[in-house]
């Protein structure tokens, strides 16, 4: 028969507040009687210590939680302007990315695309995805040289949960070379998708997904691009009252 020990139990002591001798709690913990703190004591002291406890417990739960929300949104390169961002289409959005489904937003300067995807994005990360955000002319700008940096960033676009290619196609024509880089990041999500793990794209454009090949290359990369993208996402138009699609 196991035998209980008794761990080191203190005696009673008196409520702080009231004076009342409260007696010692314990908890068996693997066959050794521990000691659990002591009996709560009712009295209005003794209630009002406690709240103010789970009160400064609450608040460093906050504080924790909007510090850790902080340093996903920093990681996941959205623009401190878009971070609270908000969009009718948004939660829809979301929705479908959720599902694996990768979507193409385009249309005039001024119709909320980045907005659009920036809202979606944020509600994608608060429901656990790992989002990360590039504007395409930068990132096509860096894919300029090849070093380690590039690799590291490279595959860290590649392996997200979710990655948002803003303005593609805006500065006209990138360096052939960039642009099979591009190509490339896409192609691996492309081709490492599974059920279980799609790896959705969500690109805004100012052009259509058949006029953007000749703006982000000359080369034959950015005919590969347009033709990936439009395996890889459903085309929105934006600037109309309706979710309107077309290609
Ligand atoms: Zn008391």
């Amino acid at each position: 028969m196991p035998s209980t020990t008794r761990g080191t139990v203190p005696g009673p002591r008196p409520c702080p507040h009231c004076g009342r001798v409260l007696a010692p709690l314990t908890a068996d913990l693997c066959g050794r009687e521990a000691f659990a703190g002591w009996e709560p004591c009712g009295c209005p002291g003794a209630q009002a210590a406690r709240a103010e406890w789970e009160a400064e417990r609450d608040r460093a739960d906050n504080a924790a939680r909007i510090a850790s929300w902080e340093r996903r949104l920093e990681a996941s390169g959205i623009p401190p302007r878009y971070r609270e961002a908000s969009h009718p289409w948004a939660p829809r959005l979301a929705e479908r990315i959720a599902a694996g489904d990768g979507l193409y937003l385009h249309g005039p300067n001024g119709t909320g695309k980045t907005t659009l995807a920036c809202a979606a994005a944020l509600i994608c990360m608060r429901n656990g995805m790992g989002v990360r955000f590039a504007v395409a002319t930068k990132l096509l700008d860096e894919l300029r040289e090849f070093g380690q940096d590039q690799r590291g960033l490279l595959e860290s676009l590649a392996a997200c949960d979710l990655l948002v290619v803003d303005d593609l196609g805006k500065e006209g024509a990138a360096t052939p070379r960039a642009a099979e880089k591009l190509f490339d990041l896409f192609n691996d999500r492309y081709n490492s998708q599974t059920l279980a793990h799609p790896r959705p794209v969500l690109v805004t454009s100012n052009f259509p997904r058949g006029n953007v090949a000749a703006r982000v290359s000359q080369g034959g990369a950015g005919v590969a691009i347009a033709s990936r993208l439009k395996e890889m996402t459903e085309a929105v138009e934006m600037g109309g009252e309706d979710w309107r699609k077309s290609c």
